[in-house]
């Protein structure tokens, strides 16, 4: 099990299940939500995703019609995003996990999206949207 949380400890949550889909992600929306060069991002089965405290302590934006990006309230971590056309996952923030965690990120997605001044330095595929699959 995995145990994770915001940076002022409001919002608690576990994942008692695989994270699937570990990417970089270089969109602009993930740059301006994360205000970093990237986004660490995973996707959990819903069933596997438990809020433990806090879940009245979110606040959501919807940044295209049907996904909504939560975050706290009081410090502003990044929680979830949910499609609510895919109600059966979520997508998380790796470094909101703070258990050690056995995946590993598997590519770099939208990196011709990515900023002037971030170079990508590993050999992870890259791709200029999602990752063939998703
Ligand atoms: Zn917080
Ligand atoms: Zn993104």
């Amino acid at each position: 099990m995995y145990k994770g949380g915001c940076m002022c400890g409001a919002v608690r949550f576990e994942i008692t299940g695989p994270l699937r889909n570990v990417v970089y992600c270089h969109c602009s929306q993930c740059r301006k939500l994360h205000g970093t060069p990237f986004a660490s991002n995973a996707g959990v089965e819903s069933k596997f995703f438990k809020f433990v405290s806090g879940e009245d302590h979110l606040t959501g934006y919807e940044i295209a019609p049907g996904i909504i990006k939560s975050f706290c309230k009081t410090c502003g971590s990044p929680i979830i995003g949910r499609n609510t056309r895919q109600p059966e996952m979520v997508r998380i923030r790796l470094g909101t996990i703070e258990s050690e965690i056995s995946e590993r990120p598997a590519a770099h997605i939208f990196a011709s999206s990515r900023a002037s001044w971030d170079t990508i330095c590993d050999e992870l595929p890259q791709y200029d949207a999602f990752e063939p699959g998703r």
